[in-house]
């Protein structure tokens, strides 16, 4: 089996009671899942909307399901009524849709809002002045059914130590900016920032939640 059951209870004794680890269990079977649900882990990662919903249906429901890829809107409905927290919201579109299926299911959807930090391009998010458009428009037009819970990252996949703090770093600068708007419906109380290769440097830098892929499960 390639859960790394050592390495997680190592990496769980590591973190301070209040950091949430996500288990990112993309593309890995349902066993490896379960395999780590059996030592008492309950927050698990996806990137994919089909994959996500398959695995939902297989595996204990009191597991905490995060969605951690790219959403498309269309997608939005087959995960409304179980998903535990979407982390990569990056418009005012797709928050909107969010609140529109959250309606549907009877449910408030709480969501991260996903922000480019990283030097590469390919990588989605939000830049400043995009935040505060999204910010601006929760303010004029609340949503019902969705709360922002605090925001997401990607640091540059890079060797150079210092980049990827000062990364970090601003991601927490804004963090701190927008908690202290107070705007309503928008509360930070989770920065989503740090994956296998990063997440000490992210911790170091005011993380509260780490996704954790490879680390737990082997290599994808
Ligand atoms: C795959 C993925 C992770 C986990 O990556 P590892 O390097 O395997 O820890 C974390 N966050 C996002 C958004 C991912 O897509």
């Amino acid at each position: 089996m390639s859960v790394q059951v050592e390495k997680y209870k190592d990496i769980l004794a590591s973190l301070d009671s209040a950091v949430c680890l996500v288990a990112v269990s993309k593309t890995k079977p349902e066993a490896d899942i379960q395999a780590l649900y059996t030592l008492g882990q309950r927050d698990f990662g996806e990137n994919y909307v089909q994959e996500l919903v398959d695995k939902a249906a297989q595996l204990p429901t009191d597991i905490r399901w995060h969605f951690i890829g790219h959403l498309q809107s269309n997608k939005v409905k087959y995960i409304a009524p179980f998903v535990h927290l979407i982390h990569g919201v990056d418009s005012w579109k797709l928050l909107q849709e969010i609140d529109k299926q959250g309606r549907k299911v009877g449910r408030t959807l709480s969501v991260l809002l996903q922000m480019h930090i990283a030097q590469e391009e390919t990588k989605f998010g939000l830049d400043q002045s995009e935040l505060d458009e999204i910010l601006a428009q929760i303010r004029k037009t609340p949503c019902s059914h969705v709360q922002v819970q605090g925001l997401m990252g990607m640091a540059s996949f890079s060797s150079d130590t210092a980049l990827i703090q000062a990364e970090f770093r601003s991601l927490k600068q804004q963090f701190d900016r927008v908690a202290n708007l107070e705007i309503p419906g928008v509360a930070m109380q989770w920065l989503s920032m740090g994956m296998s290769s990063d997440y000490p440097l992210a911790l170091a830098q005011g993380s509260n939640m780490v996704r954790i892929g490879s680390l737990l499960f082997g290599a994808r």
